[in-house]
């Protein structure tokens, strides 16, 4: 352990670990090792943190209060304001919030610009800070500039690595970990999201992550992707045995082709239902099969208890961002009108 306690071994230099991206055999993400945190668990969050901030009136948080809610990823062409402004309009009449992503192989502009011009067109962010590309200070500056834009909360990630051949030379930060960002935020005044990915090793300790990130001063937590509804039913009421009392957002894959369907298969952490993803790029329309998949996952998992909305995630089109935002928009009304 070095002085902040970052574990050995760990590429992601954790403290509060692991990552979502282990492997399914329990080899982390970055490298050929088991994951250090696999065999060995964190120590548990106990720096206290101010009380969470009142969500944004209007805002996902506020409206889940009475009412299922719709947080959709925004897939915009990066450094392309026009491209932003007509998937907002799109997405933002039938979503609850935006969820602005941080991805490794698409850099944009930074957060806080994003979210402003999010906020703009329209929309409600929530927007994604990882931990790789930024060290502490940059972090800071983030988040202090989200706070001033007036987001309606951030997602906090460790954030996966950047792949083989991904910009080479350019360095991965991991001063801090998600948990640390979470807290971070919390403290900086804004509504605080954290991700927890249910299948990822060690599974039986991912219940008991979440309730340590509440204690980090989390006010939501986002699920990735898991194959069945009853995996998530499963999860939810194991995070609350472990002592997680906030609320739920569930991920629906949405996907109408190969490639947007791929795409989700291969992301690390990640467990789609290979079945329906078959029979849906099978099917005379994909585009209607995918769009009524969708629309039935999310169904299965707002009956889950604890679970206050979904989170419709991928692509959902490979043929581009606006094709992505219409198929989602169809998902995200037909979701709104069953809830
Ligand atoms: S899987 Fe993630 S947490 Fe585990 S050692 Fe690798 S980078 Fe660290």
């Amino acid at each position: 352990m070095d002085e902040v306690g970052r574990r050995p071994g760990c590429p992601k230099r954790m403290v509060f670990g692991p990552c979502g991206g282990v492997r399914d055999d329990g080899r982390c993400e970055v490298a050929e090792e088991r994951c250090v945190f696999v065999d060995d668990p964190a120590p548990a969050w106990e720096a206290p943190v101010p009380p969470p901030a009142p969500p944004r009136p209007g805002g996902l948080l506020d409206r889940a209060r009475t009412r299922p809610v719709v947080l959709t990823d925004l897939s915009v062409a990066p450094y392309d304001p026009a491209s932003l402004r007509r998937v907002v309009e799109a997405l933002a009449p039938v979503s609850d919030g935006l969820l602005v992503g941080e991805h490794a192989n698409r850099p944009d502009f930074p957060p806080t610009l994003v979210a402003a011009e999010v906020l703009q067109a329209g929309g409600r962010p929530w927007t994604t800070l990882a931990c790789r590309d930024r060290n502490r200070v940059v972090l800071e500056q983030e988040l202090a500039g989200l706070a001033a834009v007036g987001v309606d909360g951030v997602l906090c990630v460790t954030g996966d690595a950047r792949g083989p051949g991904v910009r080479p030379g350019a360095t991965q930060v991991f001063d801090l970990d998600g948990v640390r960002l979470a807290a971070l935020a919390a403290t900086a005044g804004l509504p605080v999201a954290v991700p927890e990915s249910p299948s990822a090793p060690p599974v039986h300790r991912r219940p008991a992550r979440v309730a340590d990130k509440q204690r980090a001063g989390a006010q939501l937590c986002v699920l990735n992707h898991v194959r069945t509804p009853a995996e998530v039913a499963a999860f939810v009421a194991a995070a609350r045995r472990a002592g997680a009392t906030l609320p739920f957002v569930a991920a629906v894959a949405v996907y109408t082709d190969e490639r947007s369907a791929r795409v989700l298969q291969g992301f690390p952490g990640l467990h789609v239902d290979d079945a329906t993803v078959e029979r849906v790029l099978a099917a005379p329309d994909p585009r209607a099969a995918g769009i009524a998949a969708a629309v039935a996952e999310a169904r299965a998992l707002l009956a889950v208890p604890g679970v206050v909305g979904v989170n419709l995630s991928g692509l959902a089109a490979g043929g581009g961002e606006d094709a992505g935002a219409q198929v989602k928009a169809e998902v995200a009304a037909a979701v709104r009108e069953v809830a």
